[in-house]
């Protein structure tokens, strides 16, 4: 779990305010839903043979409730839709949500205890057009986030029926190989054969180089979609790759399953940004009407670090630098006016000589330094260095603020310096 300094939270501000812009775009609103939820949500929805319900989840028990910090958004959104009988009050409904997940892994780069998603759920449109707008809008926001490459990579994993028989053809195709897989997957081997192709463990992704493909089993209706699906991407202009290994960790899956990775990252392993797909059985399950819906999330952390470093902080437009105690009085005053104007002002409050103020006001890559000491009061002035410009003029105390609002707000004299603007 990581501690995140103001100097790096400027990057998640951006990448925040870029995501809820474009999700809006699209027509999406934000959800918040609790941290914690019971862990029967996930247990049942994620499934019980995941990697995340069987050993990531923090889980405890309080007050006679079994309850567990989320490791991912989804089953929250689509407890609180079913919960808010939201069907009833419109046919389609789109959400967006931005948080903190946690699970339990083993750390990595690009892999925490405690990382952020971001995530897009659309409920009751059981359409394949529906699938590909969802990665038209990924795709946009990696664009306009700066992501330098990425692959889509898309499978189905047909519904209900469709799943059971692809099941029973991978039991039959791992059974004389089952001494070769690994432990976990050796375990959950009649439970749940798909997990084997999603496994990290390279005994198991030996075994399923030539396992049979999901793709070849689709019913008439699942094979429909997956065109229908196609299609729209190709019309949107999107590439992807058929990826039939695809199968994503969770049970809650239906039909359209997505990946996005990053190319040429330096995140080795951890180079999935974001995964997504359908689970339009999730809603019934959990005691609401027939729904359909598709999400996807993607981890925060994982873009900040593709995407560039954006510039520097800009630095405040006045720093204040008072000399002597009639002086602190009135920089105080000063400074709440000018922040009144708009003006981002740090006040100097040590009581140090002004060399070690000038430094400060030049470290911070402020615009302007405002000097007062008692031969200004006499004057009923102050002193205006522009540290950018390096200019230094006197103006009247009088009326200062509205003087120097102005001033910050105009174009730097000098473009190559032009962070101490407003
Ligand atoms: P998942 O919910 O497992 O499908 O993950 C969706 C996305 O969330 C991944 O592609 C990652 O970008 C991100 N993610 C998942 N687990 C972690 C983690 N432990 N640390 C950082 N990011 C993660």
């Amino acid at each position: 779990m990581n501690d995140i300094l103001p100097e790096q939270v400027r990057r998640w501000h951006q990448l925040e305010a870029d995501f809820r812009l474009h999700a809006e775009l699209y027509g999406y609103a934000e959800v918040r839903t609790p941290l914690l939820e019971h862990t029967s949500l996930f247990s049942r929805q994620m499934g019980e043979t995941t990697d995340v319900v069987e050993k990531e989840m923090y889980s405890f028990e309080r007050h006679g409730e079994q309850l567990t910090v989320r490791p991912e958004g989804t089953a929250s959104a689509a407890r609180a839709y079913v919960e808010h009988s939201v069907h009833a009050k419109e046919p389609i409904t789109r959400w967006y949500y931005l948080g903190p997940m946690f699970r339990g892994e083993r750390p990595a780069k690009g892999r925490y205890r405690q990382f952020y998603q971001a995530g897009c759920e659309v409920l009751g449109d059981a359409g394949p057009v529906c699938d590909a707008e969802m990665l038209d809008l990924i795709a946009g926001f990696l664009r306009r986030i700066g992501v330098p490459d990425f692959t889509i990579h898309v499978n189905s994993l047909g519904s209900a029926g469709t799943r059971g028989r692809y099941r029973d053809k991978l039991l039959e195709y791992f059974t004389p190989l089952r001494d070769r897989l690994s432990e976990d997957s050796q375990r959950r081997f009649e439970r749940n054969p798909l997990r084997i192709l999603d496994s990290k463990d390279p005994r198991d992704q030996e075994a399923a180089k030539g396992a049979p493909s999901i793709l070849d089993l689709l019913d008439d209706d699942d094979l429909a979609h997956w065109k229908g699906f196609l299609h729209a991407l190709d019309v949107l202009g999107l590439p992807y790759v058929v990826d039939p290994g695809l199968v994503r960790g969770l049970d809650y899956y239906t039909r359209t399953l997505f990946e996005v990775k990053a190319v040429g990252s330096d995140l080795g392993a951890q180079s999935t940004l974001l995964g997504g797909g359908r689970y339009d059985t999730m809603i019934e399950s959990l005691g609401g009407p027939k729904v359909p819906a598709i999400g996807f999330a993607m981890g925060l952390e994982r873009l900040l670090t593709v995407i560039p470093e954006p510039p520097p902080r800009r630095g405040p437009g006045c720093f204040i630098a008072p000399i002597g105690a009639a002086a602190a009085d009135r920089a105080l005053l000063l400074a709440r006016e000018l922040r009144s104007f708009g003006v981002r002002v740090e006040l100097d409050g040590r009581g140090v000589k002004l060399k070690p103020m000038l430094r400060r006001a030049d470290a911070l890559g402020a615009r302007l330094c405002i000097i007062l000491g008692d031969g200004e009061i006499e004057r009923g002035v102050v002193t205006v260095k522009d540290l950018v410009g390096h200019a230094q003029d006197e103006i009247p105390f009088e009326g200062a603020a509205r003087v120097l609002a102005d001033r910050v707000s105009e174009p730097s004299p000098d473009i190559s310096h032009a962070r101490g603007l407003r």
